[in-house]
């Protein structure tokens, strides 16, 4: 069988290292063409020489000398900053995509590589909440699949293997609720970082656990699930289930639900997504009924967690809203996980920078990079 080449971008990641655990697991299937990390050079250099890639991209390039040094005697190519990431997604010798990069950063290099005609295993829910409709369009146009990797997506769509003919009723999302769930906004005035910062069930890159906490992560995966799916937003619901073992729902037009369910492991749908429609057989720690006798059910507190209804309302108003969305919330994650806002400013910020923020109704990429530039500096300000 021949192999499929791997192009992980955010390697040094939570995904990205768990995704190169899966490609040593399964080492048979697959192989790694390109690696690329912002600022973690050491362990970039680490994982080039265990799995001799062809080429490997440092963001910055103020550390270009230092992984050079280190992999040119490994025969391994080194390119630095962020145009790289655009042109060895294009590579020939890729077969699949795997954007495990955090942010905005994710746009740009997954546009290119779906303009070469490459598949798509898609971590970065970012590039779907800033430009869904732009992505999924030229995704289409191109003849490019798009695998979700998030583990409530992944559960939808294994949910609809064999079943893409038929209706979709709704679909539900779980979200676990997080470290802050039923506290009340009197309490969530005073949490820190370090509190927001350790998740129940996910060990997770900072950004989406600080997303999880809020809720955010929840609302941009509502809006993600749109353009993965073709969905309405009041088709797109969500439930709170902390033990997170149900990871999503589907509900068909004959009222039928199918779940998908294991322990909280994003090493499955990481799999799932690099060798669709296959699956394979490994040795992750299995679901035991008896670990789990209550599995609980609850609804989201849409008033104490805000950003979860800012971006149901970011998605109702369309256009631009989800890119501004996004910018500002990377600005308030940033600023709390340096102790400049509180908790709960975050939504503060974000409310009024969807607020002030120039709307597009028809956004092109120009207008998707000027608004996430403005939503920068609007929330920026406010800080
Ligand atoms: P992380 O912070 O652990 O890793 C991010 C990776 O992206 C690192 O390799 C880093 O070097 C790279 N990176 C950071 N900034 C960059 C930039 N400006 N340009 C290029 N590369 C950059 O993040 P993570 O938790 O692995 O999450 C990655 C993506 O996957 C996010 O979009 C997140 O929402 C999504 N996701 C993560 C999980 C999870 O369990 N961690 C689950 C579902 C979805
Ligand atoms: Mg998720």
């Amino acid at each position: 069988m021949t192999k499929k080449r791997l192009a992980i971008l955010g390697s040094t990641g939570s995904i990205g290292t768990q995704a190169l655990s899966v490609v040593v697991a399964q080492n048979e299937r697959f192989e790694v063409e390109v690696l690329t990390a912002h600022s973690n050079a050491d362990l970039l250099i680490e994982q080039a020489i265990v799995h001799q890639p062809n080429v490997v991209v440092i963001g910055e390039e103020s550390l270009y000398d230092k992984v050079y040094a280190a992999l040119d005697v490994h025969h391994i190519k080194v390119y630095a900053g962020d145009e790289a990431l655009s042109q060895v997604v294009q590579m020939d010798s890729v077969d699949l995509v795997l954007t495990a990069l955090v942010g905005y950063a994710g746009l740009i290099p997954t546009l290119a590589a779906i303009d070469a005609g490459k598949n798509i295993a898609l971590a970065n829910k970012e590039t779907l909440v800033v430009a869904g409709e732009l992505v999924t369009q030229r995704a289409k146009d191109k003849g490019v699949n798009i695998y979700p990797v998030d583990s409530e997506h992944s559960a939808i769509f294994q949910c609809l293997a064999g079943e893409f003919h038929n209706t979709i009723e709704k679909i539900t999302l779980t979200a676990s609720g997080g470290p802050f769930r039923g506290m009340s906004r009197d309490t969530l005035i005073k949490v820190t970082k370090a509190q927001a910062l350790k998740h129940p069930n996910w060990d997770m890159g900072a950004k989406i656990t600080i997303d999880s906490a809020s809720m955010m992560n929840k609302g941009l995966e509502v809006i993600e699930a749109k353009w993965l799916f073709g969905l309405k937003p009041e088709q797109i619901e969500v439930i709170v289930h902390p033990q997170s073992i149900v990871h999503s729902l589907v509900q068909f037009e004959d009222g039928s639900m199918k779940a998908q369910l294991g322990l909280p492991d994003m090493k499955l749908p990481i799999q799932y997504a690099l060798a669709y429609p296959d699956r394979l057989p490994n040795n992750f720690e299995r679901f035991n009924f008896m670990d789990y006798p209550n599995l609980t059910f609850e609804q989201p507190d849409l008033e104490t967690f805000r950003n979860l209804q800012l971006a149901y309302d970011a998605l109702e108003k369309g256009g631009n809203t989800p890119c501004v969305l996004n910018a500002a919330n990377e600005v308030v994650v940033d600023a709390f996980l340096k102790d400049k806002v509180g908790f709960l400013q975050m939504s503060d910020i974000l409310a009024d920078t969807l607020q002030k923020c120039t709307f597009v109704k028809r956004p092109s990429l120009e207008d998707y990079i000027a608004s996430d530039a403005e939503a920068r500096r609007i929330a920026t300000d406010k800080i």
